[in-house]
């Protein structure tokens, strides 16, 4: 079996630079979240399930006839009521497992030795049961706040959704490995590259 690795952070801390350089040193990268986007557009059971949590009226068609989910609507249906959140996570996360399990065989098959999960949520979701090492991507908040603005999304948004997660100091605890990413992408780099090192040879 691959080395299976989760990458977590909060918002804007840089999860996803620090999974595109792991794998461009060679890990195999599953992001969680993607995959889980790409379930409520394409996995049947998880759009009835959606339909009825929500309303049909969270989905549409865009002019080419592509189903379209309302995120936003959504977003605030479960900012605001918790047991949606659980329902929808509970619709989804079985999917996100069972993806994951495919990508963990499919690497055992062909001999690739590291297999890196990104996911906003992994404490929470008890997915960190599954990992045999956890690296945390940390940054302070001024620093990710800004990150995500320059991402597009909208500064109060940005601050509830930080609210919203654990505490970074919440997820240090748990790591095996912590990034600082305060400093420039360079500085970034090197970090990467030593942790890549040493899960180099914690995978022999
Ligand atoms: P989210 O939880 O919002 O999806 P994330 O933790 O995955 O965010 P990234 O998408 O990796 O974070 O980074 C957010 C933005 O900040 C990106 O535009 C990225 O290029 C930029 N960024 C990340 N780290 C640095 C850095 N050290 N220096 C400059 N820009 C950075």
């Amino acid at each position: 079996l691959p080395l299976l690795v989760g990458v977590t952070g909060g918002i804007g801390s840089g999860k996803s630079t620090v999974c595109a350089m792991l794998a461009g040193m060679g890990c195999e990268l599953f992001e969680a979240d993607q995959i889980a986007k790409e379930l409520q557009l394409e996995d049947p059971q998880v759009i009835r399930g959606i339909e009825e949590l929500f309303g049909r009226e969270v989905y549409s068609r865009d002019g080419s006839g592509k189903l379209q989910i309302d995120r936003k609507a959504i977003a605030s249906v479960v900012f605001a009521d918790p047991e949606k959140l659980i329902a929808l996570n509970r619709l989804i996360h079985p999917k996100v497992r069972e993806a994951f399990v495919r990508e963990v065989k499919r690497c055992a098959r062909e001999g690739k030795r590291i297999l890196c999960k990104e996911a906003a949520i992994l404490f929470e979701a008890g997915a960190d049961r599954d990992l045999d090492r956890i690296i945390v991507v940390a940054a302070n908040d001024g620093l990710r706040l800004n990150r995500a603005v320059k991402r597009g999304l909208d500064r109060e948004e940005a601050r509830k959704r930080m609210q919203a997660q654990w505490p970074q100091e919440r997820l240090i605890e748990r790591a095996h490995y912590v990034i600082f990413n305060d400093g420039t992408l360079e500085e970034l780099r090197l970090q990467v590259e030593q942790v890549y090192r040493s899960l180099l040879t914690v995978a022999e």
